[in-house]
């Protein structure tokens, strides 16, 4: 299947590809025809952008999230003389991500409704391109279960754990563990209120949230790495992608986004990856592994950066990250508890409805509310997360919003 220029093109479907990572990976696939052939593209609200998209990729389907999109967009579909065929809702998501032609598929929906799809090209034992950490924090031990038991080749594409993954043991890949790793240095660029003085902090704006100093995402990431609950759920999707414990996963404030996570082994030796912030890197690792590929991004340039500064982080300014470690260790149901009331607080936040600082006031009520129960199967993983938006939801109307 890794066979490269030789054998047939890989079939990758990409979902979540108007989305920022979809974009960069099918920016990558684009300069790797030989390689790589788009088999599958989904949308959600940004269904022009996906026509377009299908234009230029021609894929053999593309899936939107109901009926009517659906057959607007395959009459555009039609018109444009492709022949790529339109499927709907979850259940589409499901089948291009199991299709038996399909070699490798990009997670790249953001939140929660990634999870099923995920998992469908997981259970089909699919190379999976793991964007979508929620699905992961909510799901963990079911999620790496489902992996050991079909062989799915799992391949982290966040910049921190593809960088621990290239840092990793030569043989931890092949199932031989993390041999010799005594920590996981996760590095964190602090977001846009590293220095923003506490007092600020309670008016600070949606638009000045997602203005992240050096990368360009999402909004919901964006505002999960203003808060450090991107760090937060990081740390949760580390300790399953690389069998570690909380305590072995330390955060290390850095900020220029240069080193993208580092391994400390019990010798002494401390491994990192660096490289320009730039999602194609660990795009092209993940697609080409364990090959290399061009990515189209530029060449590391040591001296214009000059300088890498560390510092550790401070939990009073950014409670989040004491609320995830404090999931990660409860573990359980608390992790998908965690990802569902943050994802409707920074919904609410985005909309305008909630202050900045509130958004960890929701998540810990929603958490001491409720108590850590465990999750035998994806059924109560959904459970989990539907009372923690009942109870987000029951703060919001509590406070008029
Ligand atoms: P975006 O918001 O840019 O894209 C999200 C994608 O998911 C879009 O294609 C969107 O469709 C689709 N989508 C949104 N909601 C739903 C839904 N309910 N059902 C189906 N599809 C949906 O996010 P990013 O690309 O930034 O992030 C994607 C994932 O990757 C997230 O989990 C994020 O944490 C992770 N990630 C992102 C990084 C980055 O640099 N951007 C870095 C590391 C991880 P549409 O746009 O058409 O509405
Ligand atoms: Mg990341």
């Amino acid at each position: 299947m890794d066979g490269g220029a030789v054998s047939r093109p890989q079939q990758i479907t990409v979902l979540g590809a108007t989305g920022s990572i979809g974009l960069s990976t099918l920016d990558v696939i684009a300069r790797h025809p030989e390689r790589y052939q788009v088999f599958a593209l989904s949308g959600f609200t940004r269904v022009s952008e996906l026509l377009a998209l299908c234009v230029r990729h021609a894929p053999r389907f593309a899936v939107v999230p109901e009926s009517g999109a659906a057959r607007g967009l395959q009459d555009d579909l039609r018109a444009a003389g492709l022949s790529t065929r339109v499927l709907v809702g979850e259940e589409g998501l499901c089948q291009v991500a199991s299709d038996p032609q399909v070699d490798a598929v990009m997670a790249a929906i953001v939140g929660a409704a990634g999870l099923r799809p995920t998992l469908a090209a997981v259970e089909a034992g699919k190379k999976i391109l793991l964007a979508n950490k929620e699905a992961l924090v909510m799901s963990g031990a079911l999620f790496m279960q489902a992996v050991r038991k079909s062989g799915s080749v799992l391949l982290p594409i966040d910049s921190e754990h593809n960088a621990i993954f290239q840092c990793m043991p030569q043989d931890f890949a092949r199932g031989l563990g993390a041999v010799g790793v005594r920590r996981i240095l996760l590095t964190a660029s602090g977001g846009p209120f590293r220095q923003t003085p506490m007092a600020e902090l309670a008016h600070v704006s949606p638009e000045q949230a997602c203005a992240h100093p050096n990368w360009s995402m999402g909004r919901k990431i964006s505002v999960d790495s203003a808060s450090m609950m991107n760090k937060g759920l990081e740390l949760i999707e580390a300790c399953w992608l690389f069998d570690a414990t909380p305590s072995q996963v330390e955060v290390v404030i850095h900020p220029q986004s240069v080193i993208h996570s580092l391994v400390d082994y019990i010798d002494g030796s401390v491994l990192a990856q660096l490289g320009n912030p730039d999602m194609r890197t660990p795009i092209a690792n993940a697609l080409a592994w364990p090959e290399r590929i061009d990515s189209g991004v530029a060449p590391l340039d040591l001296f214009a950066i000059a300088r890498l500064d560390f510092q550790a982080p401070d939990e009073e300014r950014f409670p989040c990250l004491r609320l995830a470690r404090q999931a990660a260790e409860a573990g359980n149901s608390a992790p998908a508890m965690l990802n569902a009331a943050n994802e409707v607080a920074v919904a609410a936040f985005l909309d305008g409805r909630v202050r900045y600082l509130e958004i960890a006031s929701i998540i810990e009520e929603v958490l001491n509310l409720e108590p850590v129960v465990a999750v035998d199967d994806l059924e109560a993983v959904f459970t989990a997360d539907a009372k923690a938006r009942v109870l987000a939801g029951q703060w919001l109307s509590r406070h008029g919003r």
